[in-house]
């Protein structure tokens, strides 16, 4: 069969996939405790739900203006400025079906054939594979336990050629959660943009942070700044909305006009019941934020200190989002029951099938070093989980 360039070239997500084969496996009765997708396993807050319920008793069903309805994108407005010092207007808002589409809208628009996009690796799954399908080259900075996992605008500048045309950045981080100072993101952005480059800061971990470490968007630093970088964000992670599809990014507005073009031909507005949701989750009780933080630090802490207890593992604490990035390379050292491993795909494989856990080969992210592992999953099952990995490991 013959078909096009892109469909060539994607990878298909390591992300989804680790989950799609998890779900198969429990609907065929095997026990697996998956770490696959990184979602909260907390319900959407009930005010939220109800919200769309009415918008659905209300008939709030149609189509709506494709960049979204204006009370979403002034809520959004709002929310920029008292969250993250932001000052944007609605018309530099889109609001797209989920932070993914947003990029991607994005990519399409800065980038032409031919041209690079920085992307820090380790990296989120479909950074790559969306400046791909932009015709774009995606060029990475590795980045390793050494540094933190994070880039050094020294590297960056070595990175930076005639064709580049963005930078990616994603503070919080998934995978390895990095969450880079004001002023590291200051000496990234300055040198970016004396080198003409755009900026897409995805700030969809902005909420989830650790050791009192405060989120910085990296387009209020600066009057300057904000012609240049595109700020990304959605309700998936900070509300639990994952399903729901909605995020959204805020730009220039000559940008943010661009964008709506893409989404007018491809997927229209996105849904507007889950739109009537987002202005609730924005402007309602912000209360259980602090719970979920306060659970997420205390799983954290707990499957670094297993992680690190465990012979040929050694994990850095993450200081933002909910992944740990541990470095699994030195059980490519040896056998692993009577197999050789040299890669984290098929360390992976391994587990799942003799140890019956799940994480995502760190490979999906730019690292054959590691595995990532989510800990937005319940306490029990990360006890088993860990049991499970330790057990094996240790026969
Ligand atoms: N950016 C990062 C770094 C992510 O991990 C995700 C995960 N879903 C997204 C963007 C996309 O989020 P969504 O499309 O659900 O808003
Ligand atoms: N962002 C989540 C993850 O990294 C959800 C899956 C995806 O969109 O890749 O697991």
């Amino acid at each position: 069969m013959v078909l096009s360039r892109i469909a060539n070239e994607l990878k298909p997500s390591g992300t989804i996939g680790v989950s799609t084969k998890i779900n198969q496996m429990a609907a065929a009765g095997i026990s697996v405790v998956g770490f696959g997708m990184g979602e909260p396993d907390f319900d959407t807050p009930d005010n939220i739900k109800k919200a769309a319920i009415r918008a659905i008793e209300e008939g709030f069903t149609k189509y709506t203006p494709t960049a979204g309805i204006p009370e979403l994108k002034e809520a959004i407005c709002e929310k920029l400025w008292q969250d993250n010092g932001l000052r944007y207007n609605p018309s530099q808002v889109v609001v797209s079906a989920g932070a993914k589409q947003s990029i991607h809208n994005l990519t399409l628009i800065l980038c032409d054939k031919g041209d690079e996009v920085i992307i820090p690796a380790p990296y989120w799954v479909s950074y790559p594979e969306q400046v791909k399908m932009a015709g774009a080259r995606p060029a990475f900075i590795h980045t390793t336990e050494e540094t933190d996992f994070k880039v050094t605008p020294e590297a960056l500048k070595k990175a930076i050629t005639s064709r580049t045309r963005l930078l990616i950045i994603n503070s919080p981080s998934n995978p390895a959660g990095v969450v880079y100072t004001e002023s590291e993101l200051r000496e990234l952005v300055e040198v970016a943009i004396a080198r003409g480059l755009y900026v897409i800061s995805d700030e969809i971990y902005e909420k989830i942070t650790y050791y009192g470490l405060h989120h910085c968007s990296p387009a209020s630093l600066d009057e300057g700044f904000m012609e240049k970088i595109i700020t990304v964000n959605g309700f998936s992670k900070s509300y639990a909305m994952t399903g729901w599809r909605l995020g959204y990014a805020a730009g220039p507005e000559e940008i943010i006009r661009a964008a709506v073009k893409v989404q007018d031909h491809t997927t229209s507005c996105p849904s507007s019941i889950a739109q009537k949701a987002g202005i609730e989750a924005l402007k309602g009780d912000q209360g259980f934020i602090n719970s979920w933080l306060e659970e997420y630090d205390r799983r954290r802490l707990y499957i670094v200190e297993r992680l690190n207890r465990i012979e040929g593992i050694s994990c850095l604490l993450p200081k933002g989002a909910f992944y740990v990035f541990p470095n699994i390379s030195r059980l490519y050292q040896g056998k692993l029951a009577g197999n050789n491993i040299s890669n984290s795909t098929e360390l992976v494989e391994l587990l799942i099938e003799k140890a019956g856990v799940a994480f995502v080969p760190g490979v999906c992210f730019g690292s054959e070093d590691h595995v990532r592992i989510s800990f937005a999953t319940e306490m029990s099952q990360i006890e088993e989980g860990m049991d499970r990995l330790e057990r094996f490991l240790s026969s």
